[in-house]
This record gives structure tokens, C-alpha cells and sequence, in this order.
């Protein structure tokens, strides 16, 4: 039997994992799901915030879902070893308006493609003990070290293009800061122009334009419909998908998908929300989002789909809703809502 592999992490990454098996149990599913450990708890109970165990089952699954974990200083990320380890090289997070659920606009519907593996999260950092200081030998000095390949670029840019043509989206903007880092991002914008280019002979009703990330930053506000895909690197897509999620409801609602050529890892894009942890107040809905995201890669088309009505019929009814909607739902309440109109539609 194929296999997922669970991981829930810390804080709230428990409660909406506890959410999104809830509604996986609904299923009919020949998966077998695997729990293992990662983050905070982890680290204080075996040492290390991600055991080569968990690395392994993911490894071998089809598929992995993560909750969220709490950050320990000085130790590895377990999120950013699993996106290596995986070699899962694009970032997906759709930001879509939902019915029922107040944003600043409405008709919004577009995907933010993120480089996963390279940019600022390569994590070369160095401190340095400028000259004059030498001898008190006092750092005055860190450097982060930002590497951006012509490689990766032309891959997560093919990819967008890929995406583009199979959900039959018409406009790839890339987003960059060329000006002012004209290596780095000089390189990702030409690959991405000559990605363009290959594609617009067979695809010409797909358009390719590309703005600075400072005034994507202000456009994500002013004029949001406009944007079809973004195609960007590693710390802008990070940044730019929580303006996202802030434009339609915020990060209680927003999924995400990281994609390789074999293996994917799906996650909501919020973190382990220490404010609200163990108070029952999370929003299950971008992990189960992310489950929907999940199961679209498993080609479980028919379910991935249903999942989202059900969500979307849930949210258009303003019945039910967690604080960070303005209810005063909990958790389980917001999940069984969602269990029960998915059972009714499938
Ligand atoms: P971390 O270091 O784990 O990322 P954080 O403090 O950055 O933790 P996030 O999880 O990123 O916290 O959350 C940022 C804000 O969004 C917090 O106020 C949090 O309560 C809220 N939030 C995050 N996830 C949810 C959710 N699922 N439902 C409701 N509110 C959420
Ligand atoms: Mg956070």
C-alpha cells in the first residue's frame, strides 16, 4: 500500500492535524498514513528537531503532510531539511478569495510559485571580525549569502509554465529586484524570459511580464486581479504569500503545496501560532486546503475537488467560523462542519 507520512509538529500543528485526519478518515483511501516527529518537542525529547526516521519515511512515501513547528535557535529546520531532502524545488500557494469570508477585494484567484531551494534560505551565513577590530577580535560584521542558479531558475520557471498550461492560466509574471542585485536576480529574470520564450510559440495566449518585488508588493494591494501566476524566488515568494493570504482572509485559510519531480509535501503556510495554542481556536481550513493540494498530487482529483466545495459551502454559509473570521467557532466545530458537507457530496 502507498504511503503518507503525518507530521504534526507543535502548537497548533497538532490541533490542525488532528483536523485534517478527521476529515482524511471521510475518505475512501487506500493510503496508509504514517505519523512521525519533527520540531520543538521533538528536539527536547530525542535531541534533534528532525530524526533521521522521519526523514526516511518521507523519503519512501508519495506523499508528506506537515503541520507546523516551533523554531529552535541554532538547530536545523526541519521544514527547510525536509524541502532539501525531498528535493522539492517549487512552492505553491494559491491565494483565492472565498465567499462569505471578508477581504479587501473579491475575484481574486491567483498562484504564487516560490523557489524552494536556493535564494536567502540557503543558509550560508558567516560572521566576520572586521580589520580594525582584529585584534579585541569583535564580530561587527554577518554575511548571508544568497545563491541563485540559472538551473533552478529555469526550472521553477518551466514549471511555471507547466502549471500554467494545465490549469489553464494565462499570465506568468516573474518578480524580481534586477535593478539593484543585477547578478542574482539578473539571472533569474533572463531564465524566466527565455523560458518565455520557448513556450510562446506552441502557447502564445500565455502572457510573460515581470515587476520589481517592491512594486509587486504595492500591486498585490492596489490592483490584485491582475496577477495570474507570480513566479519568484525563494524570500520574495515567502513574503509576498503572506501579503496574499492578508489580501483574502488570512493565514488560517492558506494552503500550500511544495512539489518535486517524485515527491511533494503539503503544509499549511502558518506556523505553530504559540498566541492560540491549546485554546481550540485554530483554523483547520488551510490544512485541510493543504490536503486538498495533497490529493490533487496523488491524483485523487475527485476528492482533492470535493474538498474544497465543501469548504467553500461551509465558509458561503457564515455559520460556522473561528475567531480569526470573526466567529466564535472552535477547531472541531469548523471540522466537523466541513467533515459532514463533504460526506454530503461524495
Ligand atoms: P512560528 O514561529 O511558528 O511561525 P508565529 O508566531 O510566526 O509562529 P504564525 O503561526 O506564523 O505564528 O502565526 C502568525 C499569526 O497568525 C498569529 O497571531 C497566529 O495566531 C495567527 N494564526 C496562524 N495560524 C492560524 C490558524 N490556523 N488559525 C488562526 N490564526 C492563526
Ligand atoms: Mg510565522
Amino acid at each position: 500500500m502507498k504511503k503518507v507520512t503525518t507530521i504534526a509538529g507543535d502548537g497548533v500543528g497538532k490541533e490542525v492535524m488532528e483536523a485534517g485526519l478527521t476529515i482524511l478518515e471521510s475518505l475512501d483511501l487506500n493510503y496508509d498514513f504514517i505519523e512521525s516527529k519533527a520540531g520543538f518537542e521533538c528536539f527536547q525529547n530525542c535531541g534533534t528537531t528532525i530524526p533521521e526516521e522521519t526523514i526516511k519515511n518521507a523519503k519512501k512515501s508519495a506523499a508528506t503532510l506537515f503541520g507546523a513547528i516551533t523554531s529552535t535557535p541554532s538547530e536545523k529546520s526541519p521544514i527547510i531539511t525536509l524541502r532539501k531532502e525531498l528535493d522539492v524545488f517549487a512552492n505553491l500557494r494559491p491565494i483565492k478569495t472565498f465567499e462569505g469570508v471578508n477581504s479587501l477585494f473579491n475575484n481574486i484567484d491567483f498562484l504564487i510559485i516560490r523557489e524552494n531551494t536556493e535564494g536567502l534560505y540557503s543558509q550560508i551565513e558567516s560572521f566576520e571580525k572586521e580589520e580594525e577590530n582584529k585584534k579585541n577580535s569583535k564580530i561587527t560584521k554577518t554575511i548571508a549569502k544568497r545563491v541563485i542558479t540559472k538551473n533552478a531558475s529555469t526550472k521553477i520557471c518551466e514549471f511555471a509554465y507547466k502549471t500554467a498550461i494545465k490549469n489553464n492560466r494565462k499570465k506568468i509574471t516573474c518578480v524580481h529586484k534586477e535593478n539593484i542585485l543585477k547578478k542574482t536576480d539578473g539571472i533569474f529574470k533572463e531564465s524566466f524570459y527565455k523560458v518565455a520564450e520557448k513556450y510562446s510559440a506552441k502557447h502564445p495566449d500565455i502572457k510573460a511580464n515581470d515587476y520589481y518585488i517592491d512594486a509587486t508588493a504595492m500591486y498585490l494591494i492596489t490592483k490584485p486581479q491582475e496577477f495570474d501566476i507570480i513566479v519568484t524566488s525563494n524570500l520574495y515568494g515567502d513574503i509576498l504569500s503572506d501579503e496574499g493570504a492578508g489580501l483574502v482572509g488570512g493565514l488560517g485559510l492558506s494552503p500550500s503545496a511544495n512539489i518535486g519531480d517524485k515527491n511533494g509535501l503539503f503544509e499549511p503556510v502558518h506556523g505553530s501560532a504559540p498566541d492560540i495554542e491549546g485554546k481550540g481556536l485554530a483554523n483547520p481550513i488551510a490544512m485541510i486546503l493543504s490536503i486538498s493540494m495533497m490529493l490533487e498530487f496523488l491524483k485523487e482529483d475527485f476528492y482533492s475537488k470535493q474538498i474544497n466545495k465543501a469548504v467553500e459551502n461551509v465558509l458561503k454559509s457564515k455559520k460556522i467560523a473561528t475567531p480569526d473570521l470573526g466567529g466564535n467557532s472552535k477547531t472541531s466545530d469548523v471540522t466537523m462542519a466541513i467533515k459532514k458537507e463533504l460526506e454530503s457530496i461524495i
